[in-house]
């Protein structure tokens, strides 16, 4: 039995999320204590719930603690089922952080599995579907791990009500990573998504975009979707020679369309200007993956709290041992080592 204190560091979901993962792939049983304590309503909540009872069912695990609200939480694995799931988060909650929770584990079968999500797919502070099917999923394939995704339907806070197909393949021979130049920037385009909001919402952002990042008109693009209800997101892409960047905007009620677009260039900005590969969100979400493969080294802006916390979580797990390197302040080299055999 693994205990962890998921207070630790970032003392978020992913810390739940992590270990789920990292018990049904290594069959080791973990019990987690002062869960999302750092937060401002901590215990579990139903994303976490939803990705606790996936992880339940594809791996027959005996579960304890497993309420909204609860700080505390038992789970034993035996064996990964592969097969074909219904995953509904019931609320908005995201189905993106639910996936990437169950995708290692399913991966790791001798067979595929299908897995229908329902919930949200594009929340704030969690990957959007975009990110995870354009920059998440490309590198994960590089090193094994394979899976398509489609959005049937876009889901946004409150409302929810997203749905999404995937297709999960057996993982194929574990390679290394090496992702330590991004290579000559060959497009950048930005994406606006509005679902039962108006038109000028889009206009505005697209043309901040523009102005900010010196996109032409026609790298952008408005798209309009039937959601369960309004919502807008902005997602700017980097296609580098060597990988695909997705960074993400939030549309929200009281915050002008100019500022979500403003501080998105920004963000893209900061990106370019440091000449690393890895934006700082995919840096922290790569880490299981590259633990379970052959691990590998990558340049990054500095390393956010979440990628701390993940690798201290993941060392509970495998023992990897992670060298940082600052080549320059916006300029990082994480190398993740895996031994051999785990
Ligand atoms: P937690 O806050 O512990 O639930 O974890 C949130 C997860 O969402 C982390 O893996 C973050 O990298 C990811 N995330 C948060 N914001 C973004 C973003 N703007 N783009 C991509 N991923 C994000």
């Amino acid at each position: 039995m693994i205990e962890i204190d998921a207070s630790v560091g970032e003392g978020g979901g992913q810390i739940v999320r992590t270990a789920l993962t990292l018990a049904m792939c290594t069959g080791r049983a973990v019990t987690l204590r002062n869960i999302r304590a750092r937060r401002s309503n901590p215990g579990l909540r139903a994303q976490h719930l939803a990705a606790v009872h996936a992880a339940a069912r594809i791996s027959s695990a005996r579960v304890e603690g497993d309420k909204v609200g609860s700080s505390v939480l038992s789970f034993e694995p035996s064996g990964i089922h592969p097969g074909t799931y219904e995953i509904d988060v019931g609320t908005a909650g995201s189905t993106m952080l639910v996936f990437q929770t169950i995708f290692p584990a399913l991966a790791c079968c001798d067979a595929p599995s299908r897995v229908l999500l329902r919930g949200g797919t594009h929340n704030p502070r969690a990957p959007t579907f975009e990110f995870v099917r354009d920059a998440f999923l490309p590198v994960v394939a590089r090193v094994g791990f394979n899976a398509q995704m489609t959005l049937e339907r876009p889901g946004f806070y409150p409302k929810g009500g997203g749905i999404v197909h995937v297709t999960i393949e057996p993982r194929s021979a574990a390679t290394e990573l090496v992702l330590m130049e991004r290579g000559a920037i060959r497009a950048i385009t930005a994406h606006a998504l509005l679902s039962r909001l108006p038109d000028h919402i889009a206009e505005r952002e697209l043309n901040v975009l523009q102005a900010k990042l010196g996109l032409r008109p026609n790298a952008c693009v408005t798209e309009h979707a039937e959601a369960l209800g309004p919502g807008n997101v902005l997602h700017v892409k980097v296609e580098a020679e060597h990988l695909e960047s997705v960074f993400i905007g939030f549309g929200m009620r009281g915050v002008p369309a100019e500022k979500v677009a403003g501080d998105l260039a920004q963000e893209v900005r900061r990106y370019l200007d440091a000449d690393v590969a890895v934006d700082p969100y995919l840096a922290d979400q790569l880490l299981v993956p590259l633990a379970l493969a052959a691990g590998g080294s990558f340049t990054t802006l500095p390393l956010s709290s979440h990628t701390r916390t993940n690798l201290s979580i993941i060392q509970r797990f495998i023992p990897v041992t992670a060298e940082t390197d600052e080549l320059a302040p916006d300029r990082w080299c994480l190398k993740l080592r895996v031994p051999p055999r785990h």
